[in-house]
C-alpha cells in the first residue's frame, strides 16, 4: 500500500492506461546536437520510464523550419525523420512507458532571423524581430501542426503534446499583447482563439481514435495585458470541444518579469490558476511548475486541484522518481533543487542539459556504473558535495569507503548555501545525502580533522581529497581590524552583523551574503509574500494576472544598508546564472542595496572601509566589512601526502577553486568514482 494513494491511481484515456498521475514534462534538453543523437534520447527517456513515471512528453518539435527554438533545435516535419524516433518509441516501449511527442512552433521567441508571430513584433529575449504571418501562412501553419502529429503517430508515440503556452507562437495568437491582427484570426478574444481551437481540430483529426492529443494552456501569462483568467476558461472549453484529451498548463512567458520556477518559488505557487481550469473543463487536467517532491504531488492531486501531476527538472535530478514513490521511499529521491544551473542555463548558453544533482542525466551512454575488476578500500576526506557524492557512487560500485570531515556535519560549503533567503532546496539535498551515506559500504566519521600520516598508517588502496576551499583574504591594509567578517562567519550566524555593512566582492557568494543580510525573513516561502513582492494578482481579477505596476517589489524597510563593491569596471552580476541572475539582481534593487565598482581598497580602519576611485578617495562608515572576495583551493593535506610520497585524487574545490560551483564538484567526483 502506497503513502501516496492519490498519485497511483490509474487513468484511462482512448481505452490506454497511464498506470500513476505522474507526468514528466517537456524539456528542450538539445541532446539532438550530441552524437548519437536518437539513441542518446532514446536511453535518457527509457530511464525514466523504467523509473515508473507515468507518461513522457518530450522536448519540443517544430512543424516548420522557422519555428524552431534555435538553429539546433529538431524540427519534425517529413519522414527521413522517423526511424531516428521509432529507436525512441520502441526503447520506452520496451521500458514499460508511455511517450508523447510535443510540437513546439516557437514564434517570435524562434532564434532565427526568419521567425513569424501572428503580428510583426520583437520579444525582448530575441534578437530576431518576427514577420506578421499573411492568412495562406496560418492555414499552411495548421496544416503543418497536423503533419508533425500524423508523423509522430506513425513514429510510435503514444499522442502529441500541441505547446500553447509560455509566449510561444500559439500564445501568442491568444494573446492582445502580440496579436493586432484584425481578420479571422484576431481583433476580439473569439478570433485570437481561433488559431489554436483549428490546431487542435487538425491534431485530433490526424490523431485518429487513439493518439493521445495534450493541450499545453497558458494558465496564467504574467505579462500585463495577457490573457484575462475568463478568456484562460473559455479557451480551455474550446480546445476541449476541439478534441483535446488533456490539459496540461504553463505559467508565465519567457519574458515575464516574475520568477515562475526558480528555487524562490513557493513550491506549488500556481495551483490555484491550474485548479480554476480543471473546474471549467471534463478533460484531466495537468498541474505543473516547482513541484519537486511526492507529499506536494500527491497533495494536489488529492486536493482536486488537478488530476495529473507534471515534473520536469525533477526527473532529470531522479529518473527513479515515481518507483521510489511507490515504494515510499520519498527520502530516497536525489531532489531537484530548481537551481538551473546544468539544465536551463546550460541551454541558454547553448549547451546540452543535464543536472547539478545528478551528472549522468542526459549521459546516459556515458555514465556506465559498472562493476569493478577490485572491491578496493578507498579513504575520502571532505564531506562536501565531492566527497559525498564520490563515497555514495563508488560505495553503489561494491567500494569500502571511509568518509572523514571535521565538522559535525556533512555538507562543506552547502550548509551555507542553505542560509541563503530562496535556496531552503539545498536543505533537501543534504538530507537525501545524509540517507544515502547511510550505506552498508560507507563509514562515515564526522568531527575529525585527519592528517595523511594517520590515512596512510591504516592502508587504503586509493587516498581520495575533497578539502574543498578556503575563503581568500585580500590583501587589504587593515584587513584584521574587528570590522572585518568572513562570510563564513556570517552564514554560519557565529556573528551579530550591524545595521550598515559593506561587502567586499560581487561574486555570487557576494549576491547570497547580501541577500542574506538584508531579506527580513530568511525566505519568503509563503505565497502571500512572495506574490506581493512580484505583482502577482492571486484574484485573477487583471489582464496577464499582474497587479499594476506600482505594487510591485514593495519593501518598506530592508533591515540593514548594505553596499557591495567590486575592483573590475563591469557591472555586477555577469556571471551569475542565466536563468536566475535577474532574480538575484531584482531583490537587492527591492532591498536598496548600493552597488559601486571600479574601487581601488585603500584600508579599513575604525571610520570604515576606504577606497578610491579613479582619483577620488571615499570613505564608507560601516560598522562591518563582509569578505567575500574568492577562494582558494585547501590545499594542506595534499602537501602532507606528498611529503610521503603517496599521490591522492583530488577532486572538488581542492584540486581548483577558481569557478568552482556545487556542479562542477559533483561531476568530478561521479567521474572518478566510476572509474577508481
Ligand atoms: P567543500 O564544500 O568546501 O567541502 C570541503 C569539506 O572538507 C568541508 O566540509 C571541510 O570541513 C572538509 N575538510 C577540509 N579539510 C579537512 C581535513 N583535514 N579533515 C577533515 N575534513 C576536512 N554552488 C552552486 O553550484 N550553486 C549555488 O547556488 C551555490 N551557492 C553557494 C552559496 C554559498 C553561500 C556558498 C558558500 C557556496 C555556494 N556554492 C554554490 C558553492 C558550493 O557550495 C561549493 O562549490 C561546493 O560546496 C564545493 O564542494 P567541495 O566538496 O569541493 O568542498
Ligand atoms: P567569485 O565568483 O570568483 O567572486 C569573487 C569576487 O571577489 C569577485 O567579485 C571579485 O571581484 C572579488 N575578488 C577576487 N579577488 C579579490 C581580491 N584579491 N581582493 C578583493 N576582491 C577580490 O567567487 P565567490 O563569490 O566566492 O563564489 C565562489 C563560487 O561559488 C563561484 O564560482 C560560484 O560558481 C559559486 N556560487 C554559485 C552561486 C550560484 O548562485 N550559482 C552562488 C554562490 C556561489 P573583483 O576582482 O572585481 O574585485
Ligand atoms: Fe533541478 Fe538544478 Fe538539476 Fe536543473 S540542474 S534539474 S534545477 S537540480
Amino acid at each position: 500500500m502506497t503513502i501516496h494513494p492519490h498519485l497511483f491511481a490509474p487513468l484511462k484515456i482512448r481505452g490506454k492506461v497511464i498506470p500513476n498521475r505522474m507526468v514528466m514534462g517537456a524539456m528542450h534538453t538539445r541532446l539532438e546536437t550530441m552524437d548519437r543523437p536518437y539513441e542518446r534520447l532514446a536511453a535518457f527517456y527509457a530511464e525514466r520510464a523504467r523509473g515508473e513515471i507515468g507518461l513522457i512528453l518530450t522536448g519540443g518539435h517544430s512543424p516548420t523550419p522557422e519555428g524552431v527554438i534555435d538553429q539546433e533545435s529538431p524540427v519534425l516535419n517529413n519522414e527521413s525523420h522517423l526511424q531516428g524516433h521509432r529507436t525512441i518509441t520502441q526503447t520506452v516501449h520496451d521500458a514499460g512507458g508511455r511517450i508523447v511527442l510535443q510540437i513546439l512552433h516557437a514564434g517570435r521567441y524562434a532564434r532565427v532571423p526568419e521567425c513569424v508571430a501572428p503580428s510583426a513584433s520583437k520579444a525582448r529575449i530575441n534578437m530576431y524581430a518576427a514577420r506578421a504571418m499573411d492568412l495562406d501562412e496560418i492555414w499552411r501553419c495548421i496544416a503543418s501542426f497536423a503533419h508533425t502529429a500524423a508523423l509522430a503517430k506513425k513514429a510510435g508515440y503514444d499522442g502529441v503534446e500541441v505547446m500553447g503556452s509560455e509566449g510561444y507562437l500559439i500564445n501568442e495568437f491568444t494573446s492582445a499583447i502580440t496579436n493586432q491582427r484584425e481578420d479571422d484570426f484576431g481583433g476580439d478574444a473569439e478570433r485570437r482563439m481561433r488559431f489554436p481551437v483549428e490546431v487542435v481540430r487538425a491534431v485530433r483529426a490526424a490523431m485518429g481514435e487513439d493518439g493521445w492529443v495534450v493541450y499545453r494552456i497558458s494558465a496564467i501569462d504574467l505579462m500585463h495585458g495577457g490573457m484575462s483568467a475568463q478568456e484562460v476558461l473559455e479557451l480551455a472549453r474550446s480546445v476541449e470541444a476541439a478534441g483535446a484529451d488533456m490539459l496540461n498548463t504553463g505559467i508565465g512567458w519567457h519574458e515575464s518579469t516574475v520568477p515562475t520556477i526558480a528555487a524562490s518559488v513557493p513550491r506549488a505557487a500556481w495551483v490555484s490558476a491550474v485548479r480554476r481550469i480543471k473546474e471549467a473543463v471534463r478533460i484531466p487536467v495537468i498541474a505543473s511548475n516547482r513541484i519537486n517532491n511526492p507529499d506536494v504531488a500527491n497533495a494536489i492531486v488529492a486536493a482536486g486541484d488537478a488530476d495529473l501531476v507534471s515534473m520536469a527538472r525533477p526527473l532529470l535530478a531522479d529518473p527513479a522518481f515515481a518507483r521510489k514513490t511507490r515504494l515510499g521511499q520519498g527520502k530516497n529521491i536525489n531532489p531537484c533543487i530548481a537551481c538551473n544551473q546544468a539544465c536551463l542555463d546550460a541551454i541558454f548558453s547553448n549547451a546540452t542539459a543535464t543536472c547539478l544533482v545528478n551528472p549522468r542525466a542526459g549521459r546516459e551512454l556515458d555514465y556506465l556504473s559498472t562493476a569493478p575488476a577490485e572491491h578496493k578500500r578507498i579513504a575520502v576526506v571532505g564531506a562536501g558535495p565531492a566527497g559525498i557524492c564520490f563515497a555514495i557512487e563508488a560505495a553503489q560500485r561494491g567500494h569500502h569507503v571511509t568518509l572523514w570531515d571535521a565538522a559535525n556535519q556533512i555538507g562543506g560549503q552547502l550548509q551555507m548555501a542553505c542560509q541563503v533567503p530562496g535556496k531552503s532546496e539545498f536543505l533537501e539535498l543534504l538530507r537525501y545525502y545524509q540517507t544515502a551515506l547511510d550505506h552498508p559500504h560507507i563509514q562515515l566519521k564526522l568531527g575529525q580533522e585527519v592528517h595523511a600520516d594517520v590515512l596512510i598508517n591504516e592502508g587504503f588502496d586509493a587516498y581520495v581529497l575533497a578539502t574543498g576551499v578556503l575563503p581568500r583574504t585580500p590583501d587589504i591594509p587593515g584587513i584584521d581590524h574587528p570590522k572585518v567578517l568572513r562570510y563564513t562567519d556570517v552564514l554560519s550566524e557565529r556573528v551579530s552583523v550591524g545595521p550598515r555593512v559593506a561587502v567586499i566582492g560581487a561574486g555570487g557568494i557576494g549576491f547570497d551574503v547580501a541577500a542574506f543580510l538584508t531579506e527580513d525573513a530568511h525566505e519568503s516561502t509563503d505565497l502571500a509574500t512572495f506574490s506581493q513582492i512580484w505583482g502577482v494578482d492571486l484574484n485573477f481579477a487583471t489582464a496577464g494576472g499582474l497587479l499594476p505596476a506600482p505594487a510591485q517589489m514593495k519593501f518598506d524597510s530592508p533591515p540593514r544598508e548594505v553596499v557591495m563593491l567590486q575592483r573590475s569596471p563591469q557591472a555586477m552580476g555577469k556571471n551569475l546564472g542565466r536563468t536566475t541572475g535577474w532574480i538575484h539582481k531584482a531583490k537587492l534593487r527591492r532591498a536598496n542595496v548600493k552597488q559601486i565598482v571600479g574601487v581601488t581598497y585603500l584600508k579599513i580602519d575604525d571610520a570604515g572601509l576606504h577606497y578610491k576611485i579613479q582619483e577620488a578617495t571615499h570613505v564608507l562608515e560601516v560598522d562591518h566589512i563582509v569578505i567575500c572576495a574568492g577562494q582558494i583551493s585547501n590545499t594542506s593535506l595534499v602537501s602532507e601526502f606528498q611529503a610521503l610520497g603517496v599521490q591522492p585524487h583530488l577532486i572538488g574545490g581542492v584540486f581548483q577553486a577558481v569557478e568552482l560551483d556545487a556542479m562542477r564538484a559533483i561531476e568530478q567526483a561521479t567521474r572518478l568514482a566510476l572509474c577508481i
